[in-house]
């Protein structure tokens, strides 16, 4: 029988192609806004679906599971999975599957840009242009910082800080250390990578850049009090999921000089800002569009296809978070 799986919103053809290639029909969301749960819950009440392709921006819990009791796979467009309840997905034998690698490059060149925007004062000075406040050349006028001699503490050595590190170590004269808590080989031993506890990164880096996932583990890892042991010169890169920061003693730390700058790419309460963030000039501020690229948005389609065919075809999961 022909299988029949809803799509939460449209993803790039690259993947739809595959699904009408392995004989698999879809309906698919078309609001170009996260729908709400609600809205999620009505379309899979509609039909008997057999698989979902699910966002980072939908949540999966037990009564989204309910409305469709036939959907046996949620494959997630996403690296991150921290929108689904895995416990409850595991207690009803059903897979959720993430795109592990897709946007690792892209997401290293966000972040090491983030970096850069930061050091240059690159978009201090692109306000200050448009405003017309240009008028000639000062030796003291956003004076910036050299990235050549700084170091660089990565937080979370998986994927995307392995190709932080790779980029950084290949070129530019900085040195590199890192914390997670299973050691990286690969970071060690071709990067010159030293791993330290993420207390000493924090108090020793110039540059910290977060890239665990949102795990209760991490939640606020990044809070008032390590935020005051941090450098005075130091910024803080997050490119891996907002509530890693509490976001409000940040602005604190921010505002009061704690630490230099930050360079954002995700959000505590996505999409809102907290209050006061948008004010400060220390930041750079980018919409969650890290892995924004074509060539990682079609791999994400892609993967996510090929997880729902194995398993409404009764297989394996290519990609399941759930262990
Ligand atoms: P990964 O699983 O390869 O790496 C995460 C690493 O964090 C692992 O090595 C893990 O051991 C480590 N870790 C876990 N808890 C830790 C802790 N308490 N302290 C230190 N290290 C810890 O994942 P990845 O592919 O590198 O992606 C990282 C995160 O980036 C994803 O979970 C996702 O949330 C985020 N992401 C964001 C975007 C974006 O568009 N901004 C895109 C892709 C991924």
């Amino acid at each position: 029988m022909k299988k029949h799986i809803y799509i939460t919103r449209k993803i790039p053809e690259a993947g739809l192609k595959l699904l009408r290639d392995n004989n698999i029909s879809f309906d698919m969301g078309t609001k170009k806004t996260p729908p709400s749960k609600k809205e999620i819950i009505k379309a899979l009440k509609k039909k008997q679906y057999d698989g979902v392709i699910s966002f980072l921006t939908d949540t999966l819990d037990a009564e989204v599971f309910d409305a469709c009791p036939t959907s046996k796979i949620y494959a997630n467009f996403a690296v991150g999975f921290n929108n689904a309840d895995i416990e409850e997905a595991k207690k009803r034998n059903i897979s959720i599957t993430n795109t592990p690698g897709t946007s690792s490059v892209a997401v290293a060149e966000h972040t090491v840009a983030l970096m850069f925007a930061l050091t240059t004062r690159l978009v201090e000075g692109d306000r200050y242009m448009r405003k017309g406040k240009y008028k000639g050349w000062d030796p003291e006028l956003l004076v910036g910082s050299d990235m050549k001699g700084k170091t660089i503490g990565i937080i979370g050595g998986g994927q995307i800080g392995t190709q932080v590190a790779k980029m950084l170590h290949n070129g530019f004269d900085v040195n590199i250390i890192y914390s997670d808590i299973v050691p990286n080989k690969e970071l060690e031993e071709c990067f010159c990578v030293q791993r330290k506890e993420t207390s000493e990164i924090l108090r020793e880096a110039d540059i910290i850049s977060l890239h665990v996932p949102l795990l209760p583990s991490t939640t606020h890892l990044i809070n008032a009090e390590n935020l005051k042991t941090m450098k005075k010169t130091a910024f803080l890169i997050n490119t891996s999921r907002g509530p890693i920061i509490d976001e409000k003693a940040l602005v604190n730390a921010l505002k009061n000089k704690t630490i230099c700058g930050a360079g954002l790419d995700v959000y505590e309460f996505e999409p809102k800002l907290v209050k006061g963030l948008n004010k400060l000039s220390n930041v750079v501020l980018t919409p969650h569009i890290a892995s924004s690229r074509i060539t990682a948005r079609n791999m994400m389609a892609e993967i996510a296809a090929k997880n729902i065919i194995s398993v409404v075809n009764g297989g394996e999961p290519i990609n399941n978070v759930i262990k």
